[in-house]
């Protein structure tokens, strides 16, 4: 039976989220940590365990039939991969930094300046964009150390908490572009690799639908009802049941994570008491 090839990153930060995912999917794999192939027991996927910066160049030749990878790498690679789905996970920026106290009054700055980075291609997109020229360094890992030993005048890397910066002395000054984890995958893979592609969007779609919503239990007096209904998204309608005391119901719903404080406020507001908050696992829609 034919197999799906996966590249998924063989340490770092991307691979724990992965691994994570795939698993959440209902996909058994092992970590990897020792091999650069194996195979799902439960599912006709193999594993190539790949550095991140390496996986769209391997999916491009079709070495690899999808990959997980930085949204960050696929702009700087440009490959001509399908973009399927953002994983919501090794969410981060593209940014230019420079030494804290630097008088930054815009990007102009940067004109005739030397930037150390290791993504070229993203930063040359940029100056051009904003009209400047600039000399670029290509440093392969700790960009963060360029501008304290004298090799260039600002930076532009990778920031996602910006601890990094703060530990070096530098501030974040422009963003580039925000990034993270994507699945792709190869245009026009065989009918039987897409189907066996499509059984882990589907399952991808409902790990993540799951993550970005929660259960909600409440009970509220029977007069309070039309206006809580009215506050509630919910995937259809929410369910409503009497409970035992006279005059109460008790309402389940869905509720997506971006509105839940507003919501859960409102709710109160109407009446609504003894509210529980459930995670959902898996949500089929
Ligand atoms: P490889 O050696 O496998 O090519 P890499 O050099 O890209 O990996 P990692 O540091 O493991 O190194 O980063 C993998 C990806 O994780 C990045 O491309 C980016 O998409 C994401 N990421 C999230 N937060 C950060 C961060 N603070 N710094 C760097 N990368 C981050």
């Amino acid at each position: 039976m034919k197999r799906l090839k996966i590249a998924i990153q063989k340490s770092g930060r991307l691979q724990e989220g992965s691994l994570k995912m795939l698993q959440e999917c209902g996909i058994r794999v092992d970590n990897g940590r020792d091999q650069l192939r194996a195979q799902a027991s439960n599912f006709p996927v193999d594993f190539l365990y790949l550095r991140n910066s390496d996986i769209p160049q391997y999916v491009e030749d079709g070495v690899a039939d999808i990959g997980i990878i930085g949204e960050n790498v696929l702009i700087e690679k440009q490959k001509k991969l399908d973009k399927i789905l953002p994983l919501g996970f090794s969410k981060c920026r593209l940014s230019i930094a420079v030494p804290k106290n630097t008088d930054y009054p815009s990007v102009q700055f940067l004109q005739g300046k030397k930037i150390a980075t290791s993504y070229p291609n993203s930063l040359q997109q940029f100056l051009d964009q904003e009209g400047i020229k600039a000399e670029i360094h290509v440093i392969s890992g700790s960009v963060e150390i360029a501008p304290n030993i004298g090799l260039a005048d600002a930076i532009c890397d990778l920031v996602s908490s910006g601890s990094t910066l703060f530990k070096n002395g530098l501030e974040e000054k422009d963003l580039i572009l925000q990034s993270e984890a994507w699945m792709v995958a190869r245009p026009n893979l065989s009918p039987t690799l897409q189907a066996i592609f499509d059984k882990i969007v589907f399952r991808l779609k409902s790990v993540l639908a799951a993550k970005n919503n929660k259960y909600l239990l409440m009970n509220a007096p029977n007069e309070s009802l039309k206006r809580i209904i009215e506050v509630l998204p919910g995937i259809k309608s929410p369910t409503i049941m009497p409970l035992a005391q006279e005059g109460w119901s008790s309402i389940h719903t869905v509720i997506n994570e971006d509105k839940f404080w507003d919501i859960i406020e409102e709710l109160k507001a109407q009446g609504a008491q003894g509210m529980l908050v459930i995670p959902i696992q898996k949500m089929i829609i």
